[in-house]
Order: structure tokens, then C-alpha cells, then sequence
């Protein structure tokens, strides 16, 4: 059978659209990339947002299109919340929530898929892995908190956590078909093995996967700040680990958190951003911030912004609050216009721009590793190589090798007010 798979969203959903994929060619399917040859889709959803769930209907409107006579079925979080609205969609044979996704696979096809270690699929095989040099490996999913904005935690069900062997194993095998990174995700990753009764769990993951894989480069993604101990950071002591930290804000304002059921305040956040920043140097801080919280007043705003501003994270992702039914922030009164939400989001998003080149301009004249991700084009001097440092910043240098998916030393020589990267001269004594 022929396959075609699309996902919209977060790192997670990513993570398991690729995991389906490997599990359709270990089963023998064939993965394409073009919608008009498959014969069956499958597409994971999102709902975080209004626009998100608009576009997850559009995608699934514009595959039946693309080819009728192919059958679609659909998953995420959109088909968790909503699953009427996605089952009169054009082309819809199934709807799978978030909780029987992980046999997705096997409804589809009426076969089990093997385990990982079985023979290695060639990387190439995989759509939309080529010039992917990271791999998203999910190791949690759903969350205990309740946020009052958040559609998540009621889309993906309460906090679980995978066997630590098993993603020893995938991570294993990912390394062995190539990929030089790993990112760990998952819904609320800082609460990794709490459901094995065991709070320190996330920690004890990471340094088993440092000490029993060899995989270069190992990143984390969202990290809740109530979720990090003070000896989380001596994970740092190994350069392979990323010296990039994502913390969700999502205000800088403590009335906004309360009102938000945030587990954390403006004192508790600037500690850890100061123990953290102690602990590893030119470590790199971002976070997602949500502007236009029902009730978030003029004065609510500018609190946040100002914190904002003195936290002096690498990068913000911005968002403007979205109502989503069936969250209690939806229920409360003082929603904020639409105009104020964008003028707000403006202002965040050019601080955030002010504060992204602040940091990279620190790297000009020091030497990082950079993983080389793709070749955007030539010069006489040889190809365009362009990458992420550890700490996340963005790189570009000429070779005269393509350089994709290696990690080498790069002297970083200026950065490009243009495009916001650094220029760097590549160094092949390949760090690997
Ligand atoms: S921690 Fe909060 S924002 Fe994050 S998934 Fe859980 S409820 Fe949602």
C-alpha cells in the first residue's frame, strides 16, 4: 500500500507521524510523497488554536481533492475534541483519538508493527526526514496540570511516560540510520516518569541516554519551569547535551499567572533563570509567551513586558490568545479585543528580534559546534552550508564540501544584521 502522511502542530506530533512512517515500511508499505500516487492518508491534527483546527479541516479537504479514491484517517488533538466534525470530512474512513494512536498502524494496515531494532530502514526512505537532521523522539505524553488556556492537557489525557529502554532503543536505532541530534519531547516533559512514582525520572533519561548511546548531540524541548530542580543543570557537565533551555512563560506578569494557574511567579522564574544561567555557560533561554489573556489589562501588559526584557531570553514565541471551548479561561470575563492582542503581539515580537541578535552577536570571534542541516546554494569558494549551534543559534559558512547532517568547529566571524545568522568559517578537524 501506498502511504501518505501529514501533521500539523507540535514537536510531538512530528515525532509520531515519523514513527508511523517507519512502521508502514517495516510493515512492507511504501511512503510517498506525493499525495496523487497514495492510496491511503493519515493526518495528525492539532488544536491548540481556532486557526489550527481551520487548517487541520483545509489539509484534509485539500488531500481528498488532490485524490478521491484515497481513503484518509485522522488523528491529534483536533480528532480527540472533535471527532463528529472531522468524521463528515470528505474522504474520511476513520477518525483515531490521541489515547489508540499508537495503534494507528496496525488498524490501518491489520498488522502489528515489529520493534525497533529490527533491520534498519534506509533514512532516505523516510518523506520529509531528508534534510532532517534531527530527530524528534517522544517520551511523555498528556499532563496533570491545569492551565486555564490549555486545550492540550484535555486533548492528550493525563500525564504517561515511555520504558526508559524503549527510547534507549529508538535512540539506538535513530542514531544507527544516521541522525546526528536528538530532541526528547513530549506534552509536559518535565514530568517524565512522575507516573512511575518517580520525580527525578527525567534526569535519570537523560543521563542514560548520554551514557549508554552515542548519539552527538542530545536537545530537550519544553521544559516547565516548576518542573527543574537546581541539580537538573549539572546534566550540563556533558558537552553533548545542548546548552538550550525552552521555559513557557506565557506571562511575565504574577496577577496574569494566577488567573492562568501557572505554577510559578516573576521570583521563582528569575531564580531559575540565574541558576541556569550559573550553571552553563552561553546557555541559550527561550519561551513561549501568550499576549491577550482574558483580563490582561494595559497595565498587566506592560509588567510582563518589562520582565520580559530583563529575563533577556534568546527568543520568544508569541502568541495571541486563542478562546478554546471547553478550557476554563474561555469561560471568564475581560476577553481582550483583537486589535490590542496584535498590537501587543507587535511589540513582544520586535523585543524578541531586539533580543535574538543581541545574543548571537556575543558568538562573533569564538569557535562552536555547529550540525550542518542543508545546502542553500554556491559561491565560488564552494557551498552554502547553513546549521544550528548547541545553543540554537543559526549559522551559515562556506565549504568547499556540502556539509549536510556533519558536526564541525566553527570560527564564527560576523553576524549578518540581514539575516539575523552568524557568518562562520567551517572547520573540518570534524568535531564528527
Ligand atoms: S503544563 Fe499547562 S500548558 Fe503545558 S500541556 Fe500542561 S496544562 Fe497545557
Amino acid at each position: 500500500m501506498r502511504v501518505h502522511l501529514r501533521m500539523l502542530g507540535c514537536r510531538l506530533n512530528q515525532s509520531e507521524i515519523d514513527t508511523m512512517a517507519r512502521q508502514f515500511q517495516q510493515l512492507g508499505h511504501e511512503i510517498v510523497d506525493d499525495p496523487a500516487r497514495a492510496e491511503w492518508f493519515v493526518v495528525n491534527t492539532c488544536a491548540v488554536t481556532q486557526e489550527a483546527t481551520r487548517k487541520s479541516r483545509q489539509l484534509i479537504r485539500e488531500l481528498n481533492r488532490a485524490n478521491p479514491a484515497a481513503r484518509t484517517t485522522v488523528t491529534g488533538c483536533y480528532a480527540q475534541i472533535s471527532p463528529d466534525e472531522i468524521a463528515v470530512l470528505p474522504g474520511v474512513e476513520g477518525v483515531v483519538d490521541n489515547i489508540a494512536k499508537e495503534q494507528l498502524v496496525e488498524q490501518v494496515t491489520g498488522e502489528a508493527p515489529p520493534p525497533f531494532d529490527t533491520e534498519p530502514i534506509e533514512r532516505r526512505a523516510i518523506p520529509g526526514a531528508l534534510g532532517r537532521t534531527r530527530a524528534f523522539v517522544k517520551v511523555q505524553d498528556g499532563c496533570n496540570n491545569v492551565c486555564t488556556f490549555c486545550i492540550t492537557t484535555v486533548a492528550r489525557g493525563d500525564g504517561r511516560s515511555r520504558a526508559i529502554n524503549d527510547v534507549l532503543d529508538e535512540i539506538g536505532y535513530l542514531h544507527g540510520i544516521g541522525y546526528q541530534e536528538v530532541v526528547l519531547t513530549g506534552v509536559h516533559l518535565g514530568s517524565y516518569g512522575h507516573d512511575f512514582g518517580d520525580k527525578n525520572a527525567l534526569q535519570m533519561l537523560v543521563r542514560r541516554i548520554l551514557d549508554e548511546t552515542d548519539v552527538p548531540r542530545l536537545r530537550l524541548s519544553s521544559l516547565e519551569p516548576w518542573d527543574l530542580s537546581d541539580d537538573f543543570f549539572m546534566l550540563w557537565d556533558n558537552p553533548r547535551l545542548c546548552r538550550h533551555l525552552h521555559l513557557p512563560l506565557q506571562s511575565g506578569c504574577d496577577a496574569t499567572l494566577k488567573r492562568m494557574i501557572r505554577r510559578t511567579s516573576q521570583a521563582e522564574f528569575r531564580q531559575l533563570v540565574r541558576a541556569a544561567r550559573d550553571a552553563i555557560p552561553h546557555l541559550s533561554i527561550t519561551t513561549d509567551v501568550i499576549v491577550g489573556f482574558p483580563g490582561e489589562t494595559d497595565d498587566e501588559f506592560t509588567i510582563s513586558e518589562t520582565f520580559i526584557r530583563e529575563m533577556n531570553f534568546a527568543g520568544l514565541h508569541v502568541f495571541r490568545y486563542s478562546k478554546r471551548p471547553g478550557t476554563a479561561a474561555a469561560r471568564m470575563s475581560g476577553h481582550v479585543d483583537d486589535a490590542t492582542k496584535k498590537e501587543r503581539s507587535t511589540r513582544l515580537l520586535t523585543l524578541s528580534q531586539e533580543m535574538e541578535r543581541g545574543f548571537a552577536q556575543r558568538f562573533v570571534g569564538q569557535t562552536l559546534p555547529v550540525l550542518w542541516e542543508q545546502v542553500t546554494g554556491a559561491t565560488e569558494a564552494g557551498f552554502i552550508n547553513v546549521g544550528y549551534t548547541d545553543n540554537y543559534v543559526r549559522v551559515r559558512g562556506v565549504h568547499p564540501r556540502p556539509l549536510t547532517n556533519a558536526i564541525t568547529s566553527a570560527q564564527i566571524e560576523t553576524f549578518d544584521e540581514a539575516t539575523g545568522q552568524l557568518v562562520a568559517l567551517p572547520m573540518i578537524d570534524a568535531v564528527s
